[in-house]
């Protein structure tokens, strides 16, 4: 498996280099919205840490991540009136993987509904300013 890419998109994003529409961050991960995303509120999961996949991310590092994606997932439901989560998280890109930052994807479903395909379209700027904003208000409610 080739090494880490400080230079991947996320990394940059992390770096505050790039910007992004944070919903979540703790010490050991952030939380933004995906600007291309699948279904309103899609929300990627990242561990600060370096890590590419889930090949060679630290177990702990993992266990916050899907410990986040939990926090992320039940909030969304309120916030997107959403009927189900699906969560996806993929590996090297025979896994389907396209940024190397480790990201576990959280994306609100309505029933019968079905997902955009990947990297569908871009999302307008205001409305997922609008979605991060309902997003966290979620999740400060608890
Ligand atoms: P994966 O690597 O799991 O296949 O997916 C990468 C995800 O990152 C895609 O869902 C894509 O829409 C999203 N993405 C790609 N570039 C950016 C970016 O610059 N900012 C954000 N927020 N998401 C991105």
């Amino acid at each position: 498996m080739p090494s880490y890419d400080p230079n991947n998109i996320f990394a940059k994003i992390l770096r505050g280099e790039l910007p992004c529409y944070k919903v979540y961050e703790d010490d050991k991960a952030l939380a933004f919205l995906d600007i291309m995303p699948r279904a309103p509120g899609h929300t990627l999961v990242l561990p600060k840490a370096p890590a590419r996949n889930i090949l060679d991310v630290p177990a702990d590092d993992l266990a916050h991540v899907a410990t986040v994606a939990q926090t992320i997932a039940k909030a969304a439901m309120t916030a997107f009136a959403a009927d189900g989560i699906t969560v996806q998280q993929f590996n090297e890109g025979a896994g389907g993987q396209v940024v190397f930052h480790l990201h576990v994807h959280v994306i609100p479903r309505k029933a019968g509904q079905p997902m955009k395909p990947p990297a569908a379209a871009k999302e307008k700027p205001e409305v997922l300013a609008e979605q991060a904003k309902a997003l966290m208000a979620a999740l400060a409610a608890g």
